[in-house]
């Protein structure tokens, strides 16, 4: 089957002929670039088309793609079964290496990084007593309903859904403030201080190309939500693992911590 072929065959299944919007090329005047094998550094097409891979899965791939040590291991768990539904040797040995690599004092592994913002920030919730979430413009944490909202007009402003399917009442439920200003969140604990439960931030934010931290604002996301009785939440999911092995140390006093991408391998 060559590119255009495959291309037609999803285009029949999938709506935009991929299963999620930005492998649609629709932003740029290309068409998907369909992948049929991959190794190390080398992606190739149906027809043998070679590309360099700067996108790594959107982030798992640090090993590149099919490392022999790699396809040896998961061969292995696999001739085991994949899946059980309870306890196992394997989950406990890779919550240990990733305790032992973070320092984090207890984890919970779910199924994407989607899920564990959701999970982080109904934790916040129910800890503290309160509803309203702090997200910062520009930075992502997943697809979730309460977390797919943009910045209103002005500084600090509650959430508009930035998604059809987002109900408003939702979207207003998480505030919108600018990144690396720490006067904004000051402003925002000083009116809904409060009202609110959670503060969720990148430690550098790499899903608007990459913006570092300035160090006002990392020392404001780590002292304003706890005068308040609010909680910070270091989302590493892009950061973990791979600024350094182990979290990017630029926010040690964040009460909970998101890991994702790196830590599952693509997998
Ligand atoms: C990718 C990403 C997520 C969402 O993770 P998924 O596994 O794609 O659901 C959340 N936060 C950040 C910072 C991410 O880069």
């Amino acid at each position: 089957m060559d590119n255009a072929e495959l291309r037609e065959r999803a285009g029949a299944l999938f709506p935009g002929g991929v299963s999620s919007p930005v492998r649609s090329f629709k932003a740029v005047p290309d068409e998907p670039v369909p992948i049929a094998r991959a190794a190390g550094a080398r992606l190739y097409d149906t027809e043998g088309g070679e590309y360099i891979d700067y996108v790594a899965a959107y982030g798992p791939l640090i090993l590149g793609h099919a490392h022999a040590a790699v396809v040896e291991a998961v061969g292995e768990a696999a001739a085991g079964g994949t899946a059980f539904g309870a306890l196992s040797p394997g989950e406990v040995d890779l919550g240990k290496r990733i305790k032992e690599a973070t320092g984090l004092e207890r984890l919970r592994f779910v199924n994407s990084g989607t899920e564990s913002t959701m999970t982080a920030i109904r934790l916040a919730r129910a800890a503290t007593g309160r509803d309203l979430v702090v997200k910062f413009d520009g930075c992502y944490h997943g697809h979730s309903d309460g977390l797919l909202v943009k910045a209103g007009s002005g500084v600090a402003t509650l959430g508009l859904s930035d998604s059809a399917g987002v109900p408003e009442s939702i979207a207003a439920g998480t505030g919108v403030l600018p990144y690396n200003d720490p006067e904004a969140l000051a402003q925002w604990f000083r009116e809904h201080g409060d009202e609110t439960a959670a503060v969720i931030v990148e430690p550098v934010a790499g899903n608007m190309g990459v913006v570092p931290p300035e160090d006002a604002f990392l020392e404001a996301l780590q002292t304003v939500p706890k005068q308040h009785g609010a909680l910070l939440i270091n989302d590493e999911i892009i950061t973990g693992f791979r600024l350094r092995y182990g979290l990017s140390g630029l926010l040690p006093e964040a009460d909970l911590v998101c890991l994702g991408k790196v830590i599952g391998g693509g997998l």
